[in-house]
């Protein structure tokens, strides 16, 4: 691509960031969850460094993305969160991927699977405490475990987690968190009261990581946080970094005189006489329409705001009289190490979560890797495909 867009990953930022949130918890596990593409910075290499920072489990939606995972010969322990009748359980079974159920239905149907297969599937009963998403409501919790246990009793499923989701642990004080904390304690009670031994019970997601200890139990979910980003107001602990940086270099620069119109709508004018630079990002590569007149990117040192109307393919900056000129880079978000905006700093310029803003550029920037530092060897920077760099980390990993 011409202009030379990319999304530059740390991984060594994962790794850390993973070392830093298993030291926060002390001795629970972390899942790391790296659903919807590693929010963005790609979930072969994500999880890879991940592991490499001590995760022990991983965490994705969708069963498909779970096989990925297996075909790229993870060998980790990973839960696919969302229960779906139609998924491919079978499969998932027969490549020891651990599966969710919130009703008793599902898990008639996962032991059927697990009969086909020929072997157990492991199951994590999901408890709803509170979020009105996935699971079983307190009424219909008694009716799913013991359909699970039955199941256990049989040889077709073992259930290996109890597990539930926090709607409001990034609002901190909001009376949920007490009531969820209370329901899921609940949950817990009646299924090992009836005989569940879990392996894992878990309920916390990056937020609650950071700010309630009372959900950690025996791991935590972390998802935002190992890319350096949470939804706590503020952003992230100054102790997790941010391992996307998104840029761009000049394509264009031109002298305009004053009161001259920029982009679709003339929605900018030149106040005076300035130089334009033309930023070849837009809506299709990610950055939300929204960002008219609005965002800031870093060019030579300074944050300039985009200037007019965010196109398809293309943004433009007023740089008054900054002598900028057709190659200088153009940081639009990163760790803010340069000074640049962070993509937290570009979420609540927008009125959107940080999350939102990274995973809009997976699939439409090419993306590029840093590699894992292990503790003494610095590993050069690695640009290529996925991959490549998750074989780059196993072989680190394996090392
Ligand atoms: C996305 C998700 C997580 C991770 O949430 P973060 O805020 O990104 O840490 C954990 N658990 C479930 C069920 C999720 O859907």
């Amino acid at each position: 691509m011409d202009g030379h867009p990319e999304a530059l990953i740390d991984l060594g930022a994962v790794k850390d960031n993973v070392g830093a949130l298993a030291r926060h918890v002390g001795g629970a596990q972390v899942m790391a969850v790296v659903k919807a593409d590693g929010y963005g910075h790609g979930m072969i290499p994500v999880a890879n460094a991940a592991l490499a920072g001590g995760a022990t489990w991983l965490g994705v939606v969708h069963v498909g993305e779970a096989l990925a995972l297996r075909q790229a010969g993870l060998t980790a322990r990973v839960l696919c969160l969302l229960g779906a009748p139609d998924a491919p359980h079978e499969e998932a079974i027969r490549q020891d991927i651990d599966l969710s159920a919130g009703s008793a239905e599902l898990v008639g149907q996962i032991a059927a699977a697990a009969e086909r297969a020929g072997r157990p599937a492991r199951v994590h009963l999901k408890a709803d405490t509170g979020m009105s998403r996935g699971g079983a409501t307190a009424a219909d919790w008694p009716g799913l475990v013991h359909a699970a246990l039955a199941a256990e009793a049989a040889g077709r499923v073992r259930v290996a987690g109890l597990w539930s989701h926090m709607a409001s642990a990034d609002i901190p004080g909001h009376p949920s968190i007490a009531a969820q904390l209370a329901a899921f304690q609940a949950a817990v009670h009646v299924a090992e009261q009836a005989g569940a031994r879990p392996e894992v019970r878990h309920l916390a997601n990056t937020p609650a990581t950071v700010t309630l200890p009372e959900t950690w139990y025996d791991m935590i979910r972390p998802g935002g946080g190992i890319v350096g980003l949470c939804t706590l107001p503020g952003g992230a602990p100054g102790w997790l970094r941010p391992a996307m940086t998104v840029k761009a270099v000049l394509v264009q620069a031109k002298r305009v005189p004053a009161g001259t119109g920029v982009s679709y709508g003339h929605r900018y004018v030149t106040e005076r006489e300035a130089t334009l630079g033309l930023v070849p990002l837009g809506y299709a590569e990610g950055i939300p329409r929204q960002a008219t007149n609005t965002a800031q990117v870093l060019v030579r040192g300074r944050r300039w705001t985009i200037s007019g109307t965010v196109c398809m393919n293309q943004v433009i900056v007023d740089f008054g009289d900054e002598p900028v000129a057709p190659g200088d880079e153009v940081v639009l978000f990163g760790p803010g190490d340069a000074g640049e905006p962070t993509a937290q700093e570009w979420a609540d310029a927008l009125g959107t979560l940080s999350y939102d803003i990274v995973t809009r550029f997976a699939g439409r920037v090419p993306r590029s890797y840093r590699g894992v530092t292990e503790a003494t060897e610095p590993v050069p920077v690695v640009a290529s495909v996925d991959a490549a760099v998750s074989g780059a980390v196993r072989r680190l990993q394996e090392s």
